[in-house]
This record gives structure tokens, C-alpha cells and sequence, in this order.
């Protein structure tokens, strides 16, 4: 038995959201977890923030980026009413979060999911939140909409991580009170963030995406560093110290399969290609 998709909503031609019902993630999940789905019987197990939830119906909703294959075939072979073969979870060590006054949160594409998730939490404990939400184009961003539970001054920017560098160098400039910055995206992301935190000396909580064969380290593929000390983003993290960790080391170790993903990509494109010019056929006869 696997668990039921209740809901599918296509936002654009990047980002989509799937709410899953899985009332055992919700038995122990605390901000800043995450969950691994396993789409099909052997397919890829994949880390997806639990961007937003439902104690009620016992359901979970994903926001999602279609990045490769996974993400790419759970959005084209997954309708509401279909099952996902399993939701491991909640994955990821419970972050220690504190009541410290200005929370900035910036998130680039899917980190935005990240930074939302964690930011909840914050927000519970009585933080002010700030949000800046990232993303690569006009036509891939978002609608403020989306957040607009979690703060009342969320900005959407669009045009690449240097575009959401430079808002989050104002944004701290002209909030010297800023106690916190918290980032989520890709680590070439975070660590032009970190750049800026780094500069005005802000607190910066990140989110390691490494890439994670199972939901405990035991692969090895989710090994970070962290003030020098190896740390594994699945049972550590995905969580750390903006300011310590590598990310030049976490950059290159996300690289290793570049070529087998984007081979993966490529014959799942031509799978759903050859689909369509079947149906088109069928269509015709
Ligand atoms: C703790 C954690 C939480 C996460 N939460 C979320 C979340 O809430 N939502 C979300 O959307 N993602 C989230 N992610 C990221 C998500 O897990 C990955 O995006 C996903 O696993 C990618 O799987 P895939 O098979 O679709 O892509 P993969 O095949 O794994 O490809 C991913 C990488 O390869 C590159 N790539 C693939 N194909 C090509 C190509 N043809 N050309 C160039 N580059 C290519 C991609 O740009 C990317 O760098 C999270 C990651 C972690 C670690």
C-alpha cells in the first residue's frame, strides 16, 4: 500500500505542489525535517521538505522543482488519487531554534520550501520574519501568495542569485537589527549569501542540499563539512552553521553524477516524446 496524492496543482513550467497524505510523518515532525519519497517501485528516493501540513487530514504538501528525472516523472506519471510507493520520514536532526528578534529568510527555487518550513517554526516562537524569495526567471517565480502566512513583508525576486544577493545586502544594510539569516537553494546559492552575512556579521543558519541515497547517512553521499569536522546532512542536518559550513567541498561532491543525471533526463524525454507521437497516431486513426 503506498500513500494517496490528494491534491496535485501545476504552478508553472518549474514548480509544482503534491499534498500526500502520510499521518506518520506528522507523529514526530518538527521544522527544519524533511521526508524522502520513493515515487515508484524502483525508482530514485528523493529529500523533500515538508513545505507545509495538515494534522487533520494527516496530510503533507510538497512543493516541488522539476530539476531531473525524479522530479520530472513524479510531475508527468502522478495524478491526484495516485499513490507514491513510500514517504520515509520525518528525516533530518530537530533544529535548536531560539527567540532571537529579525529573522531574515531567503530562499532560491526550491529552497524557498526549505526556508519556508524552518521559518514557520520560527515564527511560532515569536520571531519577526522577513522573507526575500528568490527564484531564476519572471516566468518561474512564484506568487508571494504562496508564504504570505508565515510574514507580512515578503518580497519575490527574480533574476538569478546575484539579483537576491544584492536585495539581501540592502535588506541588512537597512536592518542593522537583522539577528538572523536563514538560507536555503542550491549551495552556489547559499554561499553568495554567506558572503553577505559573512561581511555584516549576521548569525546564518543554511541548508546543506547534498545529495542523499538513503535516509541516514549510510551511503555517505550526504557528507558535509562543517568547521572542519564530517558531518552527514541527512541525520546532522540538513541544518548547520551558515558561517562553517564547506561549501566548495558540498558544491563539488553535488557534481559527481551531473552526467549521469542529465543522461537520465535525456531517455526520459525521449520515453514521453515517443508517448506523445503514439498518442497523436491513435489519435489520427
Ligand atoms: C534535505 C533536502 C530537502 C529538499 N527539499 C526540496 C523541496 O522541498 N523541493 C524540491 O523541489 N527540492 C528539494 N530538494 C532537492 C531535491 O531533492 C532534488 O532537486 C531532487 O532530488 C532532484 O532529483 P531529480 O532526479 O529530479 O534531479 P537529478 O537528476 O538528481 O538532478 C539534479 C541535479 O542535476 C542537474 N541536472 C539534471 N539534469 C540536467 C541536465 N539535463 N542539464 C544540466 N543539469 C542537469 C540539476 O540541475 C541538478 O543540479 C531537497 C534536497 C534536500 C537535500
Amino acid at each position: 500500500m503506498g500513500f494517496p496524492i490528494l491534491k496535485k496543482e501545476v504552478l508553472n513550467d518549474r514548480f509544482y505542489i503534491l499534498e500526500v497524505h502520510a499521518p506518520h510523518v506528522l507523529e514526530k515532525f518538527a521544522p527544519g525535517q524533511f521526508v524522502m519519497v520513493l515515487p515508484k517501485k524502483g525508482g530514485e528516493i528523493i529529500p523533500l521538505t515538508v513545505f507545509k501540513y495538515d494534522t487533520q487530514k494527516g496530510s503533507i504538501t510538497l512543493l516541488i522543482e522539476v530539476r531531473g528525472k525524479s522530479t520530472k516523472e513524479l510531475l508527468v506519471r502522478f495524478n491526484e488519487g495516485d499513490e507514491v510507493r513510500d514517504v520515509v520520514g520525518p528525516v533530518g536532526a530537530k533544529p535548536h531554534l531560539e527567540k532571537v528578534g529579525k529573522v531574515l529568510l531567503v530562499g532560491y527555487n526550491y529552497g524557498n520550501a526549505c526556508v519556508y518550513n524552518i521559518g514557520k517554526g520560527l515564527k511560532d516562537i515569536g520571531n519577526e520574519i522577513h522573507f526575500i524569495a528568490g527564484f531564476e526567471s519572471e516566468e518561474t517565480a512564484l506568487s508571494y501568495t504562496l508564504f504570505k502566512d508565515i510574514s507580512s513583508d515578503i518580497k519575490v525576486v527574480s533574476g538569478g542569485i546575484k539579483k537576491v544577493k544584492e536585495e539581501v545586502r540592502d535588506f541588512i544594510d537597512a536592518n542593522k537589527d537583522t539577528s538572523l539569516v536563514v538560507s536555503a537553494g542550491i549551495p552556489e546559492f547559499e554561499k553568495e549569501i554567506e558572503e553577505v552575512a559573512d561581511v555584516f556579521e549576521v548569525p546564518h543558519l543554511t541548508h546543506a542540499s547534498a545529495i542523499m541515497i538513503d535516509p541516514v547517512g549510510l551511503a555517505g553521499s550526504d557528507r558535509v563539512f562543517v568547521d572542519g569536522e564530517v558531518k552527514y546532512a541527512s541525520l546532522d542536518g540538513p541544518w548547520f552553521d551558515g558561517h562553517k559550513l564547506d561549501y566548495d567541498s558540498l558544491i563539488q561532491r553535488n557534481n559527481i553524477f551531473v552526467d549521469y543525471e542529465k543522461e537520465a533526463l535525456r531517455k526520459f524525454e525521449e520515453e514521453l516524446e515517443k508517448e506523445r507521437k503514439r498518442a497523436a497516431r491513435k489519435k489520427r486513426v
